[in-house]
């Protein structure tokens, strides 16, 4: 028999016994030899009499618990007897099976037994102390922070690392990721401004009277929806802090193996250390790579805090990010034109998607089919201001140009892999 380990192959330092000749007391320091293999969780035994049973009910019981146990048999390897002899000074344990579970010594079978129903070995199983941390997410959006969460009621160690880089535009949010801020609820409380839009217009058939003349501050409802979306993203920072996740508003690179570079907004770098990461990174908004995009455009990014009302607007695009935007937009009272490089809703069935266009058109929303934009020239500045689109048939040589005061790019989204170091821990990212 042997000695039985889930190491990585990295050297430890220093161990502290909690069991072995002091029966479960915690010991005072002990150096792991250096013959043992660098150890996570550890067998140790000899072939002498019961020696290989006892080995074995430790092995089932690591087994059990799904953790892999690393096996160092003595008899096979050179110096075994004065690795033990090593051992048995330092643990003051004589018998074998000798346990060891991240560098402490548990003892043998018994303590083993022992810590495992007090709780104890689980405890150790749980602490990786190479590493800062058992798991570092990268990206608190919904992905992110699921997981984050649920690996610390698991009882890991856990911190959330997130930042947003902010659009061309400049625009930025808090903790929360796309969904949140950017994305599911800000798009569904604009489709209720519009929908209450709706309901006021029929009102009137169903028996309202009001004098007064209706109209629709876009200040007041970005302005509401900003404040919802903040207190949603707090309480994720409340939600995290109660489950003790650590959460770092900072971007997260890859530098090495199990290291991580964190800069914050400014520009102050942390290192951290994990036994395990998690890429929840999400996606951004993708830009068309024409003059005058990431100048004149906006994308989701910027439309749901824009300062302004956006005012006449080429949606281009026909993603359903796309076609909910230019619908909420119709829906507010807005002209809205759609310009579709191929078919709607891509991916989608396609006589539902028709339909969708059809009942966008009878809102009033106009489409332009079979363009694609290939320069946006400013005509006037303000808040919104004027801009010229020129566009180009996909099917011939046809060019139109048409004057908008805002352009919103919906035409996909990159996933946010390619600054994240993975080159330097052996992750080949597909350019897709
Ligand atoms: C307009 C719009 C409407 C949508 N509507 C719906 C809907 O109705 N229903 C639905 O199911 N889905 C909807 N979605 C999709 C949904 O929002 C996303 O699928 C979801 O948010 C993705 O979650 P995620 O955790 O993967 O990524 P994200 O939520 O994007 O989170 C990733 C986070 O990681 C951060 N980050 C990136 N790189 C780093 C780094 N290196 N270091 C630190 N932090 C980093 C990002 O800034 C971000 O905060 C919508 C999306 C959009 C754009």
């Amino acid at each position: 028999m042997g000695v039985a380990s889930a190491g990585d192959g990295r050297s430890r330092g220093r161990a502290s016994g909690v069991g072995g000749a002091s029966a479960g007391g915690r010991a005072a320091c002990l150096s792991v030899p250096a013959a043992l293999p660098t150890l996570h969780s550890c067998v140790w035994s000899l072939r002498e009499e019961n020696a290989g049973v006892f080995s074995l009910q430790v092995k089932e019981l690591f087994s059990s618990l799904g953790v892999d146990c690393n096996i160092l048999e003595l008899d096979q390897v050179d110096e075994g007897a004065s690795v033990q002899e090593a051992l048995s000074e330092i643990t003051s344990q004589r018998t074998v099976p000798s346990v060891f579970v991240n560098r402490v010594h548990v003892g043998g079978c018994d303590h083993t037994f022992q810590a495992h129903q007090s709780g104890l070995l689980q405890q150790l199983l749980q602490q990786d102390p190479a590493y800062d941390y058992d798991l570092i997410v990268i990206g608190g959006g919904s992905g992110g922070l699921s997981c984050a969460q649920e690996a610390a009621v698991l009882g890991r160690k856990v911190m959330v690392l997130d930042f947003v880089v902010p659009s061309p535009r400049g625009t930025a949010w808090g903790l929360g990721g796309t969904c949140v801020n950017v994305g599911c609820i800000p798009k569904k409380l604009m489709h209720q401004a519009a929908l209450l839009g709706q309901a006021l217009t029929d009102s009137r058939k169903f028996g309202w009277e009001y004098s007064q003349q209706v109209r629709h501050s876009w200040a007041t409802m970005t302005e509401a929806i900003q404040s919802h979306i903040g207190s949603l993203s707090w309480g994720h920072r409340l939600a995290l802090r109660e489950k003790a996740v650590t959460y770092v508003n900072s971007y997260g690179e890859f530098v090495e193996h199990h290291k991580v570079k964190a800069t914050n907004e400014k520009g102050q770098e942390a290192l951290y250390t994990a036994a395990k990461f998690v890429i929840a990174t999400g996606e951004r908004p993708r830009y068309l790579g024409i003059p005058g995009d990431r100048e004149y455009c906006v994308t989701s990014d910027d439309l749901f805090s824009l300062p302004y009302c956006p005012g006449a607007t080429l949606v281009v695009g026909a993603s359903y990010v796309a076609l909910e935007c230019a619908g909420f937009l119709a829906g507010l009272g807005l002209e809205v034109t759609v310009m579709v490089r191929s078919v709607l809703l891509r991916g989608f069935d396609q006589e539902m998607a028709e339909k969708v266009g059809a009942s966008m058109q009878q809102l009033g929303v106009r489409f332009l089919r079979k363009f694609v934009p290939v320069e946006v020239q400013q005509l006037e500045r303000g808040l919104p201001g004027r801009l010229k689109v020129v566009a180009k048939s996909t099917e011939g040589t046809e060019t139109i140009e048409g004057i908008y005061n805002t352009v919103l790019l919906a035409i996909g989204r990159d996933s946010c892999t390619k600054k994240l170091g993975l080159e330097k821990i052996g992750v080949n990212v597909s350019e897709k």
